[in-house]
């Protein structure tokens, strides 16, 4: 079972972003083509570091692409992305991704659709390989954090477990405290719960509630239209590489101001 959400007054707020909130992520005129194929046709996009994004549209309508985008994992043809008003990562014709401040990377964390936790290695080991391999973390502190992170998703006792014991949700949930174990200043979220069965899916929502409590930054891609209309500060709904429509969720899940959004969305409701 999941664990029962916490109760506000007992959240310590662990993850608010002490930036200005409305200059947090600002993407300009960006543009993004794979070949032919145009992902992303001009985006601008503006978020505030207390905002929760959730991206709906279409399959193949590029939302993925835009979430590994952000994770400069791949570059953009033209425009600009700035993070907290610092370049982060600006369009380039030939590179495959010009990111201009790499320091700006490590503040984001990306959890994807399949987990992809290490098998060989337990839930402990997952989590504090990066920090300590790659970010050079004393390992005592890897450890306390770790366990501290786990104690927080109802997880402590999956310490030692290897992923192979573990469910589908147990697995996403892990894969999440990984992601925050270098407390990342923006989660990204690619359809998480999409390949979960049904009972598992609850409680990892939770987690991304928990975390939207504690006033974190989030991008979210799901299909979930529940879930996006719960967690969501705005909408964002894709197609065709580019942003149809946009608005608080209430707006655009009741009363979409364009055609190509109330016909998305009377086909997945
Ligand atoms: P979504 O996540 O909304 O389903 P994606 O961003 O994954 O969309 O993909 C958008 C389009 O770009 C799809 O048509 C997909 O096939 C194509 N695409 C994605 N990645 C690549 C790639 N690395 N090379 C070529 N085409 C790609
Ligand atoms: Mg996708």
């Amino acid at each position: 079972l999941a664990a029962a959400p916490t109760r506000p007054q007992d959240i310590r707020p662990l993850f608010i972003n002490e930036f200005n909130k409305g200059d947090f992520i600002q993407l300009d005129n960006v543009s993004k083509a794979y070949g032919d194929l145009v992902v992303m046709d001009n985006f601008h996009l503006n978020m505030k570091s207390d905002d929760r994004l959730v991206i709906i549209g279409p399959s193949g309508s590029g939302k993925s692409s835009l979430l590994r985008v952000l994770m400069g994992l791949e570059g953009i043809q033209r425009g600009t992305i700035n993070f907290q008003k610092q370049h982060y990562i600006v369009g380039d014709k030939n590179k495959q991704a010009k990111i201009v401040d790499h320091t700006i990377q490590k503040k984001i964390g990306m959890v994807f659709q399949h987990y992809t936790l290490f098998p060989h290695l337990s839930v402990l080991q997952n989590l504090i390989l990066s920090p300590v391999k790659v970010h050079k973390i004393s390992k005592t502190i890897a450890i306390d954090k770790a366990r501290a992170l786990l104690a927080r998703f109802g997880l402590e006792s999956k310490l030692h477990a290897y992923p192979s014991q573990l469910s589908g949700g147990q697995k996403q949930r892990v894969a999440i405290a990984r992601a925050l174990m270098l407390e990342p200043q923006l989660m990204l979220f690619d359809e998480v719960t999409s390949a979960l069965d049904p009972e598992m899916v609850t409680e990892v929502q939770n987690v991304m509630l928990q975390l939207a409590e504690q006033k974190m930054a989030m991008i979210i891609v799901t299909h979930d239209m529940h879930f996006a209309r719960n967690i969501a500060s705005r909408v964002i709904f894709c197609a065709n590489g580019k942003i149809v429509e946009q608005g608080h969720p209430e707006k655009v899940f009741t009363s979409p101001k364009e055609t190509r959004t109330r016909e998305f969305l009377e086909k997945v409701l």
